[in-house]
């Protein structure tokens, strides 16, 4: 892609000296759409609607400077030491309290911390797929899923969605037309709720049934909910890992719900898993930073944590409103969006004729950064699709870079 203020990448890598090196696998490593943005799409002047970075709203800095303090102070020793691979007894604890909220009742031998949920997604993929193995993820699905998939050489094979989410009748025609050319599905990568890139939500009456389709085919559940609590009406939805513990591995973060700097994520397993996760954890990190843990854990001890996510939902509400209100006002007909009713994100179909990633450089001169559909997909749809974040800038810049993605889609039409 090449964005305004950047070097040309043309002929980078045949001057690689090392190319020959590389294992086969690297050859599926390529930098996301999003990353090649953000050098520019961070520039003042744009409006970036861009990443999906949170709005630390409110967070209450002197206390928790207060509490690090503290906890140096007091628990240095151990707070900076290595810890186990498998994450801080108390911690893991407290996190089950966390996922009790969403109907998972979990014992914390059971959970392995992460740096990230981002990081359980690599270790779930390496732990289960083998190059050419089958995927099976929404379609449109998360782009940092689908660089892991790609790093292990999983092959993706997406599944539709509609207002309520993955449709079930999509997922069993996938299941047959995967099995019939004899490849083997490893697991389904979901997730139910305020969905990445989509914002849609899988209706409740649809989740038993996405799970018997999985379980009744062999098929593992990958439940990825970093934006569960998230709901801006304060509804919770009950897990899919709530229903059927034994067949389903469940990816959580406090990027979104505290503090993503401090990269404290989670994998709750079936029993049967959780060793092998433990040991793909150690070979990567050895363990989580232990201090990371602990500031996490005395957050949710001593801080009025859950009227902190309240405060993120309000953050988060007056910002989809922002962008729903001036899609409405400024997007030409043809145009088309949904409401998200929770998490970060709006989908946005815009009228045929125009390409989402040949338009992004011509946005980006217009000051106005968005990720394209085609960085979502696996197999190249999504070109008349865009992800709007409304997560980070304030609700009159949202506003501001709503009528000028508009300006650049109503210029497009008129090529
Ligand atoms: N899954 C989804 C669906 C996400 O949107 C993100 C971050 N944008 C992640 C996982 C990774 O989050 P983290 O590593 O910060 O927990």
């Amino acid at each position: 892609m090449n964005l305004p203020g950047q070097p040309p990448k043309q002929g980078a890598r045949s001057l690689d000296p090392h190319l020959r090196r590389y294992a086969a696998r690297t050859a599926g490593m390529t930098a996301s759409e999003i990353r090649a943005l953000f050098a520019v799409a961070s520039r003042p002047e744009v409006v970036s609607l861009a990443g999906g970075m949170p709005h630390l709203a409110a967070l209450p800095l002197d206390s928790l400077s207060a509490e690090v303090g503290d906890l140096i102070a007091t628990d240095g020793l151990v707070a900076l030491q290595y810890g186990s691979a498998h994450g801080v007894p108390e911690l893991r604890e407290q996190i089950c309290d966390v996922m009790a909220l969403e109907g998972i009742n979990a014992h914390p031998d059971d959970v392995v911390v992460t740096v990230g949920s981002q990081m359980g997604l690599d270790m779930v993929t390496r732990i289960f797929c083998d190059p050419g193995d089958v995927v099976l993820a929404e379609g449109p699905s998360y782009v940092g899923a689908l660089g892991s998939f790609a790093a292990y050489q999983a092959q993706v094979v997406h599944v539709a969605m509609d207002a309520d989410g993955l449709v079930p009748e999509n997922l069993r025609e996938a299941v047959a037309a995967v099995e019939r050319t004899g490849r083997r599905i490893k697991f389904l990568y979901t997730i139910p709720n305020f969905h990445n890139p989509a914002g849609v939500t899988l209706a409740v009456q649809r989740r038993a049934e996405v799970l018997e389709i999985c379980r009744s085919h062999g098929i593992l559940v990958v439940e990825d909910n970093p934006y569960g609590l998230l709901g801006f009406d304060g509804v919770t939805y009950p897990a899919l890992r709530s229903t059927d513990p034994d067949n389903v591995v469940y990816l959580g973060s406090f990027s979104k719900t505290f503090a993503a700097g401090l990269r404290v994520g989670w994998v709750l397993a079936p029993h049967a898993v959780r060793e092998k996760l433990v040991l793909a954890a150690e070979s990567a990190t050895l363990c989580p930073p232990t201090l990371n843990q602990l500031i996490v854990s005395r957050y949710l001890a001593t801080h009025d944590w859950k009227g902190q996510v309240k405060t993120y939902r309000e953050a988060y509400r007056e910002r989809r409103d922002a962008a729903i209100s001036a899609l409405e006002q400024h997007m030409p007909v043809g145009s088309t969006w949904n409401k998200p009713t929770g998490g970060f994100y709006v989908w946005v179909t815009v009228p045929e004729g125009v390409d989402t990633k040949a338009m992004l450089p011509r946005a980006v001169t217009q000051r106005v950064a968005y990720a394209s559909g085609t960085g979502f997909y696996a197999d190249g749809l999504g070109s008349r699709q865009l992800r709007i974040s409304y997560c980070y800038p304030t609700p009159e810049r949202i506003r501001e870079g709503v009528r000028r993605l508009a300006n650049v889609i109503k210029d497009e039409m008129e090529l």
